[in-house]
């Protein structure tokens, strides 16, 4: 657990680096599944686009005047439809770690 313990001893000794250096690194942030590298698809396969929302992520309701924008409910605002999930993380994109 030796990154655990660097990770919270940076935070704590330099929080000011961290802050700029969040924006750097933030495609190799921690709990992103190393198989799929966050994309929640099996490497060597593409999502595919959601039908529901054509790919957009968002979904348009119309009450009378109002027009209103939401995040489509089939793919959560993501646009995509994953067709073969990653099996490492299940297809959340995030890594689960085994509990100590
Ligand atoms: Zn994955
Ligand atoms: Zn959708």
């Amino acid at each position: 657990m030796k990154v655990d313990l660097d990770f919270k001893e940076s935070v704590h000794g330099t929080i000011k680096v961290q802050f700029f250096l969040i924006k750097t690194v933030n495609y190799q942030k921690k709990g992103v599944c190393s198989t799929c590298n966050g994309s929640k698809s099996k490497p060597g396969t593409q999502p595919q686009k959601c039908g529901t929302c054509q790919g957009s992520g968002f979904m348009t309701l119309r009450q009378g005047p109002m027009v209103m924008k939401m995040p489509c409910q089939t793919c959560h605002g993501e646009g995509k439809k994953i067709v073969h999930p990653c099996t490492p993380c299940k297809g959340s994109g995030v890594e689960t770690k085994p509990a100590k």
